[in-house]
């Protein structure tokens, strides 16, 4: 049984993540911080797709160091190591930059990026020492390859996911496991239902339109293949053409 991890597998991407890991045969295991009946629901939906038992979706803050090793320390001793994890869970705070506040900056560094951090320093060792030749997939952005107008918080944020997955690409290699980014531009879930002027923003697209989850989600499943072992330390953009 290999046990995938989706962070913020309530909804979104994550979800569309988590589903199409359970069509391809995974055990995932869903998580949300706030809604965490529809992680359950999803985690259902995962069992009945993959044919494997369902999992009980786990609950914390990323940018709560302590509670993240708790859930996550708790879960691998009951459960079993992860063959793979997908760091998905993120959050926005978006203003141009002079009304850009301390509060804002840290809500989003503290989540996305050391959030990231929280996530895989109690999974890693245990995947190393299990020998599972397994995968990791980090959501970043095309905000954190080209920065964004009124997103300096979250485009530093993203653009140091990207950092930080080729490093540890670099020092997880040697086993077997790959380490790799997936960079989506304007994705349709809540996330996005907040931009404005949604029709300019989509003539800037090539593609004229935004992206689904599911369409990122068929990217990330594509990592967690077999034929996948040899791509790592990339940042593999899902966006229309915008960058
Ligand atoms: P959503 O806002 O739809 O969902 C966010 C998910 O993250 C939810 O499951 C939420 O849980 C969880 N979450 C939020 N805050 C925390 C926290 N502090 N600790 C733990 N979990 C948390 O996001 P998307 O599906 O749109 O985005 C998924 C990923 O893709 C993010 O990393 C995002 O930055 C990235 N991305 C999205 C794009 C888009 O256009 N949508 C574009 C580029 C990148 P709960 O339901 O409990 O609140």
């Amino acid at each position: 049984m290999k046990r995938v991890l989706v962070t913020g597998s309530s909804r979104g991407i994550g979800r569309a993540v988590a589903l199409r890991l359970a069509k391809d045969g995974f055990a995932v295991v869903t998580h949300a911080v706030r809604n965490v009946e529809a992680a359950q629901t999803a985690a259902a939906e995962c069992a009945a797709l993959s044919g494997m038992p369902e999992q009980k979706a786990l609950v914390f803050d990323l940018a709560d160091r302590a509670a993240v090793a708790a859930a996550l320390e708790a879960d691998m001793a009951a459960n079993g190591v992860y063959f793979g994890v997908v760091a998905n869970a993120g959050v926005n705070a978006d203003a141009p930059f002079p009304i850009l506040e301390g509060e804002m900056w840290d809500r989003v560094i503290d989540t996305d990026l050391t959030g990231l951090y929280n996530l895989l320093k109690p999974v890693v060792m245990p995947m190393v020492s299990a020998r599972v030749r397994g995968r990791i997939v980090a959501l970043s952005s095309v905000s954190g390859i080209a920065g964004n107008r009124g997103q300096v918080n979250y485009s530093a944020a993203k653009a140091g996911v990207i950092g930080a997955v080729k490093a540890l690409a670099v020092e997880l290699a040697k086993r077997g496991i790959t380490v790799n980014a997936v960079a989506p531009g304007v994705i349709e879930t809540e996330m996005a239902a907040s931009i404005e002027f949604q029709d300019e923003v989509k003539k800037a697209i090539p593609m004229r339109r935004f992206g689904t989850p599911e369409e990122v989600a068929g990217v990330v499943a594509f990592l967690f293949r077999d034929e996948a072992a040899y791509v790592t330390r990339q940042v593999i953009s899902v966006n229309g053409g915008l960058f």
